[in-house]
């Protein structure tokens, strides 16, 4: 993996280790020489991410779209800043350009950016590694609800297998380093 896109809260949280695992994470992808791609601004868990990564010599890509732009979010000394039109052209880019996806703990816009990433796999438009990190347990409850859309039928484990969850930066990247795509996607089969 040359550049892996990372999905994570606009906000900090209020547990102080999320911002600990976003430094590390900077400077284990810097120390890796594996370029980040994120959405381009100075707040929350996603500041903190890449300002360590420029921190320890690493390269940090933001993609912004106009709107967050023009708030004045953008984190500035990035090495490239990638201004597209919308949030769709976004998610867009940031697949474009990377070779895997990791979300941190996040809100609605990383929940977003995170599914779309599955969708897309899901429907074999791309088979890149998804990683979750899930830091002091943040999304226990989210990985429960997976488990319950496979007992209910809803979703296939094949699937839900395609999310790579760890609590742990070096384990997660190593499975996506070892990630296998599934060799199936979802609409090739017939039926269900
Ligand atoms: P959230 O998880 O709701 O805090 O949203 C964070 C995710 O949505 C990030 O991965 C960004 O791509 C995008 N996002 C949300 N808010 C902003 C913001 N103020 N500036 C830039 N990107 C944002």
């Amino acid at each position: 993996m040359k550049r892996i896109t990372v999905f994570c809260g606009s906000s900090t949280g209020n547990n102080p280790n999320f911002g600990l695992q976003a430094q590390l994470l900077g400077k284990n992808l810097a120390n890796r020489n594996i370029e980040l791609v994120y959405g381009g601004a100075k707040v929350g868990l996603m500041g903190i991410l890449a300002q360590s990564v420029l921190a320890h010599g690493g390269k940090a890509i933001g993609v912004i779209p106009k709107l967050l732009k023009a708030k004045e979010l953008v984190l500035e000394g990035l090495t490239d800043l990638i201004v597209v039109e919308n949030m769709h052209q976004r998610k867009a880019k940031m697949n474009d350009l990377c070779d895997g996806v990791i979300a941190l703990p996040g809100g609605f816009g990383t929940l977003d950016e995170l599914f779309e990433m599955l969708t897309w796999a899901q429907l074999g438009l791309h088979q890149k590694p998804i990683g979750l990190l899930n830091i002091d347990g943040f999304y226990d409850s989210l990985v429960a609800l997976l488990q319950t859309m496979v007992a209910m039928d809803i979703l296939k484990e094949q699937n839900k297998q395609m999310l790579l969850i760890s609590n742990n930066i070096d384990e997660l990247l190593e499975k996506m380093e070892a990630y296998i795509p599934i060799a199936t996607p979802k609409w090739i089969e017939s039926g269900k």
